[in-house]
């Protein structure tokens, strides 16, 4: 089995601005969202050179709504060889959405993504991973509207998402219009809990050589770690929102550390793209399904 360090990991980010997460939304501030300062082009700026500065490439899951207000992100993102996804137009959570108002989101998102790219779009992550047991059914949307994979079923128990149970590693996932890969983010089981650590506030929560032991032990069994940032999580000064506690605490946490952790995690592990590590993890099923043939060919 290979070292974790030679196994390649999927790097991403979900390309939002600071006043769009779900944490602080609300319907009000959803009007206004036009007169907020935008943040987010020099934020993802932070992020593509830290990345050119170390090689490595990584997918940006971008907001429809940012992509039209900043065509010139989305074509920096591509041409240092990036890979370009969506993460829905306006940051509407799927569990807020019936399925033709999500088909309508995804289709827009995906067409505007696309026109400014240049590029394919193959994969998806839902706004606060909200693909949970009561909206399985935007699997089955993804692939009619064309996605490969997607990254939106967390497998833990949380107060917006979640789907405690899933299967928590890269696999194929069947819906009644066909396939795709699900690509969950990473997470470890402690005792009868599975605890996040792909990204977010869990990222900046945890000391980072405990970070780093849980990721390691995450990994060991051969499964590619998927983890997550956000530009405004690289903007320690942003304007505070009002909201609840808890999600002050969540979206503020250690915000000055997040950059520094990103650098101590990309020389601790190897990182690419999302499409590139399924590709890792489709060569591997289809070496361990070779093998398995022969085995019952000779025996
Ligand atoms: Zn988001």
């Amino acid at each position: 089995m290979k070292s974790v360090r030679e196994q390649v990991h999927a790097l991403s980010f979900d390309v939002e601005e600071h006043f769009q997460v779900s944490a602080f939304w609300s319907d009000e501030r959803r009007s206004s969202w036009e007169s907020y300062e935008s943040r987010v082009e020099r934020n993802t700026d932070k992020i593509l050179t830290l990345l050119s500065l170390h090689g490595i490439h990584a997918t940006f899951f971008v907001l429809g709504w940012v992509a039209l207000r900043h065509p010139n992100l989305v074509k920096a993102i591509v041409s240092q060889g990036h890979e370009i996804a969506s993460h829905g137009f306006g940051h509407e959570m799927i569990t807020s959405q019936q399925p033709e108002q999500f088909r309508e989101d995804v289709r827009k998102s995906k067409e505007i993504l696309e026109d400014i790219s240049g590029t394919a779009i193959h994969g998806y992550r839902a706004p606060s991973f909200t693909i949970t047991p009561q909206t399985r059914w935007a699997l089955e949307v993804l692939v009619e509207e064309g996605f490969r994979y997607d990254s939106s079923i967390f497998p833990v128990q949380h107060d917006r998402y979640g789907m405690p149970g899933a299967n928590p590693y890269c696999h194929r996932i069947e819906t009644a219009s066909g396939s795709l890969w699900e690509v969950p983010p990473s997470t470890l089981k402690m005792g009868p809990i599975r605890v996040p650590i792909a990204g977010g506030g869990y990222f900046r929560l945890y000391p980072y050589p405990v970070l780093r032991r849980m990721l390691s032990c995450a990994a060991a069994d051969g499964h590619p770690l998927i983890m997550y940032f956000h530009p405004w999580e690289f903007d320690p000064d942003q304007p505070r929102m009002s909201g609840s506690m808890l999600s002050q605490f969540r979206h503020y946490l250690n915000l000055e550390k997040t950059e520094a952790r990103l650098r101590q995690l990309i020389s601790d592990f190897r990182f690419a793209a999302i499409r590139e590590a399924v590709e890792a993890v489709e060569i591997m099923g289809n070496r361990a399904g070779r093998c398995l043939a022969m085995e019952s060919s000779n025996g």
